[in-house]
């Protein structure tokens, strides 16, 4: 694959269904995607002007291995992959451009939530949990610290807002308003089998998922729930390295704690149009690679040759 740094990416061959924060989806017919994933990152919500050599293609390949991990652990398991080759059809210079950074997927209907599942308590939850001892209005044990584990993960679902909003945290019974009774405990108990397998994995190679987000689509011809989506990468999780974690305290996430810190100490926290200077790039970069190998078992350069 061409190793250029991508963060816009416009196909003539194919049509443009969707674009979003990170990724582009194109049609390849009625029932297929291609999940096209950018080097674009974004950090306190804003995305930089400038991307991360290898994201896109670390993003596609690590949630590939994870489709390949969950199914071996999750018998019966449904996903929307299909295959990481290129769709036939495009021109040369396409190929080359969305090989490795791409996916086809099965197309379908969205449930309109994010299944998120926490395993610690950070972030939105742990501001809650300070306020009113609940998190997304739920009640949990009395002394929970700063990055506590909960006793076993807990699913705390959002609003999965448009492009520019904020999804908004709410109840797992909110949800069920959403996608329907019929819906809700099964992508409940799914979100949670899948990160509870995934986070298990994870900590066998170093690293604590601390919480990831979960999309899940519906198969209208067998009214399965079928995952979707980017599944336990860096953007959509957090990931601690698991040698550092104290409870108590704040944790360095893996791959954008760099970048954060140089915003800040820049005072740039918060501005639109930011470029990182290269070394910022790489040094960012470097981290995603690092988190894939260890996921992974192989570098982003061997995943990348196996393709071909
Ligand atoms: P962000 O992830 O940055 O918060 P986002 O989710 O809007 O924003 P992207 O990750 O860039 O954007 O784009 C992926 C989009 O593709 C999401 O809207 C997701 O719901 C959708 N999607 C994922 N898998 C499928 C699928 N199999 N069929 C249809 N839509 C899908
Ligand atoms: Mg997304």
């Amino acid at each position: 694959m061409a190793s250029q740094v991508v963060t816009k990416i416009e196909l003539s061959s194919l049509p443009k269904l969707a674009s979003g924060k990170v990724r582009d989806l194109y049609e390849i017919d009625d029932k297929t995607l291609l999940f096209l994933t950018t080097d674009r990152i974004s950090a306190f919500d804003v995305i930089m002007a400038n991307g991360v050599p290898w994201k896109g293609a670390i993003l596609t390949q690590l949630t590939a291995h994870w489709f390949g991990v969950l199914a071996e652990r999750i018998p019966g398991l449904k996903t929307h992959f299909l295959t990481l080759a290129p769709p036939a059809g495009l021109s040369p210079p396409e190929t080359e451009l969305v090989r490795g950074r791409s996916m086809q997927v099965r197309k379908l209907r969205v449930f309109p939530i994010e299944a998120i599942v926490r395993g610690y308590i950070t972030g939105s939850a742990w501001s809650e949990y300070q306020k009113s001892g609940t998190v997304h209005g739920l009640p949990q044990p009395a002394g929970l610290q700063r990055c506590s584990p909960f006793p076993s993960a807990i699913y705390t679902p959002s609003t999965k807002a448009e492009l520019g909003q904020h999804d908004e945290n709410i109840t797992p019974a909110q949800a069920a308003e959403i996608v329907g009774e019929r819906y809700a405990s099964r992508i409940e108990a799914l979100a949670l089998q899948v990160y509870n397998a995934g986070a298990a994995y994870a900590r066998e190679r170093g690293i604590i998922i601390a919480d990831t987000k979960f999309e899940f689509g519906l198969d209208e011809e067998t009214d399965d729930i079928v995952l979707i989506d980017e599944v336990l990468t860096p953007d959509s999780s957090r990931f601690w390295p698991a040698d550092e974690y104290e409870v108590g305290r704040d944790q360095d996430s893996f791959d954008k704690q760099f970048l954060r810190n140089w915003l800040i100490k820049e005072g740039l926290k918060y501005k639109e149009g930011v470029a990182m200077p290269p070394d910022v790039a790489e040094a960012t970069s470097a981290r995603y690679k690092d988190a894939f190998k260890r996921l992974a078992g192989k570098t982003l350069d061997e995943a990348l040759a196996e393709l071909d």
